[in-house]
This record gives C-alpha cells, sequence and structure tokens, in this order.
C-alpha cells in the first residue's frame, strides 16, 4: 500500500521550498517508516538553500527530527512499532573501515552524502532527501541503523535536537576539543550548535566560557545556556578575548559558523598552543588562510569536529538520560515552536541571525 505524505521540498535551485504531496516508497527489509512528530531547522539546512551547498533537485529538507516507528521491515531488530526515536543522519554500518577502528562519525557508507534518492516520488518522479532523511517531512522512510530508540517520558522536540544541534555542540567540546575543568572556551556563532557547545564546556567545568555572536540580541540566550561573557563579534575580536583571559588568548575555540573568516577569527583569538574546533559546516571555495610561519610558531591545533565526533548509538541516548535526570536544560534552545509550513519563514529568522532553534511540531 502506498503512502502519501506532505513534505517541504526545493523544486530546483533558488525556489523557495514549498510544502507539496509526496509518495513514500514501500519499506524493504531493514527499513523502517516514522511518522515525524518534531524536526529542528538547521543551519545545515540553510546551507543547502542559500547557496553554501549545491545539492541535488527537487531535495525534500530536514534532518534533526525525532518521530514514533510505524512500520518495520523484514529482519529489523533494533526497534518496533510504537518506539520513540531519534533520527541519525550519519548511521554507522558497523563494518567499513572508519567504523571498525572506532570512527563511526565518519562511516564511508554515508559521509559526506548530502543528499540522496531514497525510492520517495513527486508526481511520479524520484526526489532526493537532505542526508538521508527529508524530515521537514510528515513520515520518513530510513535503514534501520538511522534510528535510535529513546524513552518515550522524553518529548519529542528535545528529542529532535539530539539528533544533530545538542550532540553536534557538545560532543565537539567534550569528544574533539576535551575541554578540561578551568579552561577557557570561546564559542563563536550562537544557534542551535553554538549554545550546546556553550552549555557544554559550561557543563565540562570551563573557567571561562566566552560566547560570540553578531548581534548584542543573543546574549540572554549564551548567558542562559551558561556563558560567562558575551562579545559581539568585530575586527578587535583576538584583542578582547586576550583581554578577557590574562593577554594569553583562550585555551579553546569552537568554530559554529562554517567560514574562513571566523575559522581565521578563532585562530587568532586562541592562545599558543592552543586549539581551534571547527564544527560549522562551509562552502568548497571559502578559503583559510594561515601564515606557514604563524602554523609552527603558534603550535595552535586546527580540528574538525563531525557530528560531535560521536557514537550516536550510544551518545544518543546517554544525552537523553542526562536530559530526564535533570542534568541537561534544553528548553532555552527552543525559541519558536512552528508548523512545517512555517519552515521557509524560520530560515529567514535564522539568516538574519535571530533566536536559538525553531522546531516544527507535526
Ligand atoms: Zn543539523
Ligand atoms: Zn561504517
Amino acid at each position: 500500500m502506498s503512502h502519501y505524505i506532505r513534505g517541504l521540498v526545493v523544486r530546483s535551485a533558488g525556489v523557495p521550498a514549498e510544502l507539496v504531496e509526496l509518495r513514500l516508497p514501500e519499506i524493504g527489509p531493514g527499513q523502517v517508516r516514522v511518522k515525524v512528530r518534531a524536526a529542528g531547522v538547521c543551519h545545515s539546512d540553510l546551507s543547502m538553500i542559500n547557496g553554501t551547498l549545491r545539492p541535488p533537485h527537487p531535495l525534500v529538507l530536514g534532518h534533526e527530527a525525532a518521530g514514533e516507528v510505524v512500520e518495520v521491515g523484514e529482519h529489523v531488530t533494533r526497534t518496533r512499532v510504537g518506539d520513540h526515536v531519534v533520527l541519525n543522519w550519519q548511521p554507522a554500518c558497523r563494518t567499513c573501515w572508519f567504523c571498525e577502528h572506532g570512527q563511526p562519525w565518519l562511516c564511508s557508507t554515508s559521509s559526506g552524502v548530502a543528499a540522496l534518492e531514497n525510492g520517495l516520488t513527486l508526481d511520479g518522479a524520484p526526489v532526493h532527501v537532505t542526508l538521508g532523511l527529508g524530515a521537514f517531512a510528515e513520515q520518513v522512510v530510513a535503514p534501520e541503523n538511522a534510528v535510535i530508540p529513546v524513552p518515550k517520558e522524553l518529548n519529542f522536540e528535545v528529542a529532535a535536537l539530539l539528533g544533530c544541534s545538542v550532540l553536534t555542540g557538545s560532543g565537539a567540546v567534550r569528544n574533539t576539543a576535551q575541554v578540561q575543568p578551568g579552561e577557557s572556551v570561546l564559542v563563536i556563532g550562537l544557534g542551535g550548535v553554538g549554545l550546546s557547545a556553550v552549555a557544554a564546556a559550561r557543563a565540562a567545568g570551563a573557567g571561562k566560557v566566552i560566547a560570540v555572536d553578531v548581534t548584542e540580541a543573543k546574549k540572554g540566550l549564551a548567558e542562559a545556556a551558561g556563558a560567562t561573557d558575551f562579545v559581539v563579534s568585530s575586527d578587535s575580536l583576538s584583542k578582547e578575548i586576550r583581554n578577557l583571559t590574562g593577554k594569553l588568548g583562550a585555551d579553546h575555540a569552537i568554530e559554529c559558523v562554517g567560514r574562513a573568516s571566523t575559522i581565521r577569527a578563532a585562530w587568532r583569538a586562541t592562545r599558543r598552543g592552543g586549539q581551534v574546533t571547527v564544527v560549522g559546516m562551509g562552502a568548497a571555495d571559502d578559503m583559510v588562510q594561515l601564515g606557514a610561519l604563524d602554523i609552527f610558531s603558534s603550535a595552535r591545533t586546527l580540528k574538525a569536529s563531525v557530528y560531535g565526533q560521536a557514537d550516536t548509538d550510544i551518545e544518543v541516548p546517554a544525552l537523553a538520560r542526562d536530559v530526564l535526570d535533570g542534568k541537561l536544560d534544553l528548553d532555552h534552545l527552543i525559541t519558536d515552536r512552528i508548523t512545517l509550513a512555517e519552515v521557509p519563514a524560520a530560515f529567514d529568522r535564522m539568516s538574519r541571525g535571530e533566536g536559538a532553534r525553531s522546531v516544527a511540531l507535526l
């Protein structure tokens, strides 16, 4: 039996996204069908439509989501109908070189796939789904390893955030930067990922957590997340950070924007021997220029953190437990609760740097 659903589709580059009727594929062995209950508006989706990334079209947007399993295919073992699940846009195959060497976040079966076809159709023609999910839709068909069961007490809007922004931001701090108690941490870019990084840095015992954004508007959100200092980004950022860190520069910078200019700013604001962790997903042609002598003499480390450098199957349930135990408060991250039809307006707010997370509730 075919299922028809509504999903938010970009028909071609530069054309606004619209809600259209889509036909779901029948699920095959090892696949599951999930009724989406909450889907967050993530910056990577904005990058799919604003020219930063160049995905194929037509494309269903959305990849940060949670929902309820409504059908399972043959041989599915990790979930059953009725389970509440977080969707995982980087499911690990557990058999490739990276998975077998403890780096499932770099799994070669899915890494770098901005969009693929999964049998979904629009007027009989194939449609691509963002990061293998296409979660701005009433339902999603995905392989079973792309769902992570979570306790039913966890509300769907918070569960959705665990699938991308929270895992990415907190993982960058805990797994990639490995922030230690007393260290100073600079976080540049205060969207859902950046604010999660601020909260994780504070939770890790950082002495100073300096939050940076382009406008004063994010100050309240930054402080609610645990920032000790807030700085509006400017050409004198590195000087201001030095003044806040005993003239040294920060031990860590977490770059959550994905632009050469902010990666450079993060580099210059860290101390000698400090570490820059790039979390933002930037454009292929945005080149970061660093001096060869500077790389040597500053002795800094530049790292990237993909999907929180986390084993999602372990860390998403752990984050869910932290939320239920009251150790992790994510309510302040959600500033707008919207419908699927209101997602394009949420992209506009995100482009203007307003608010934290918008979450579509279905
Ligand atoms: Zn995301
Ligand atoms: Zn793998």
